[in-house]
């Protein structure tokens, strides 16, 4: 299942050779290494769009702020056993492989993604399997990485039986970008996979409407009909989507297509991504325009993962004001104050 992976952004098809020769910006040696699919490519439409800077190494990635680490979630602190990561009580976080099909220029996990690390082998994966047995308040298991839909079906099914625990509830969650990267992954065989585990709650990450192309839309079907809850998670990019009208089109389509747009995510703070990063009150100011322009079930809660380990927050506007004798004061959206009563 390699073939359809660029690596050698040296030897690129024409077309995308064409485009990068017209990007001043280009640096041909990161050190993030260069990875792409075939199928990513052809969404690609001119240098500098919104799928070509997700795509393409900057020189500006050379730039390193002393805000920005290499682990800008601390998730070294959080790591239990190799790979498992438990930052929340209720959910663990598992990072099967460090594989992806495409490294996304702004990956926050860039010092881990794609760097060799490879699969979490059998005595890894019990390590994990002992902690989580001897956690009993572990509700839910979060499969990341990397990307966990990169695997073998049959390597991704050993991960699953090893972290099977006969008469416990748990919630099963996977992030993956694989539907928008390589969708023909999304075959018979790992739809049979994953069916077994259903409902798995998956977190996709899509960030801009031109992702979604008919192969994508496909895909996405597939998982749903397997069994799959789809929900998204978007990550603000500077001139990918730093746009309430593009944000706008991307969650229709996502709720068109039966998924729910769930985090829109500020950017971490991971060394050399300062020029994709929205500054924070813009992506404040988006979000508020956002909130006017689309349906309860279409709008995504605004978060940031606190630098440091401070963990997710909401970025939620507050309509309080003020408690006085009557009771609790609001704004409304279009102004106004609004009184609830306090009943004793
Ligand atoms: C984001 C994250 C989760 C999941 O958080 P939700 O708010 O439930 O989506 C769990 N563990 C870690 C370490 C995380 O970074
Ligand atoms: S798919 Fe996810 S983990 Fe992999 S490079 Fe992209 S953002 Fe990073």
């Amino acid at each position: 299942m390699k073939t359809g992976i660029l690596t050698n952004i040296h030897n690129l098809p024409a077309g995308l050779k064409g485009l990068c020769t017209g990007f001043p910006e280009l640096d041909p040696d990161p050190e993030f290494p260069f990875r792409l699919t075939e199928v990513w490519a052809m969404k690609i439409k001119k240098a500098g769009d919104p799928l070509f800077i997700q795509a393409i190494p900057s020189r500006f990635e050379r730039d390193r702020l002393p805000s920005e680490s290499n682990d800008p979630l601390a998730e070294e602190r959080f790591m239990v056993s190799p790979g498992l990561v438990h930052r929340y009580p209720d959910r663990v976080l598992l990072l099967l492989t460090d594989n992806c099909d495409m490294h996304c220029r702004h990956c926050f996990r860039r010092s881990f993604s794609g760097k060799g690390g490879g699969t979490l082998n059998q005595a890894e994966l019990e390590a994990a399997a002992a902690y989580v047995r001897a956690h009993e308040e572990v509700h839910e298991i979060i499969y990341s990485g990397g990307d966990p839909l990169t695997l073998d079906p049959a390597v991704l099914e050993g991960c699953f039986t090893a972290m099977h625990f006969p008469g416990r509830n748990m919630v099963r969650r996977i992030g993956t970008r694989v539907p928008v990267v390589s969708p023909g992954r999304i075959n018979d065989r790992l739809l049979n996979v994953l069916t077994k585990q259903k409902p798995l709650w998956t977190m996709l990450q899509i960030n801009h409407p031109d992702e979604l192309c008919q192969e994508s839309l496909r895909a996405l079907a597939a998982l749903r009909e397997a069994g799959a809850v789809l929900l998204n998670q978007t990550v603000l990019i500077d001139k990918v989507n730093d746009d309430p009208e593009i944000l706008k089109r991307l969650c229709h389509i996502l709720v068109e297509n039966g998924i729910k747009p769930y985090y829109v995510f500020q950017g971490d703070l991971a060394g050399g991504t300062s020029h994709l990063r929205v500054p924070l009150k813009k992506g404040w100011e988006i979000m508020k325009q956002l909130r006017r322009k689309v349906s309860g079930i279409a709008l995504p809660v605004f978060a940031v993962d606190l630098p440091g380990g401070g963990g997710k927050i909401p970025l939620t506007e507050s309509y309080f004001i003020r408690e006085d004798a009557e009771g609790l004061v609001f704004t409304s959206p279009e102004g106004g104050e609004y009184c609830y009563p306090v009943e004793e």
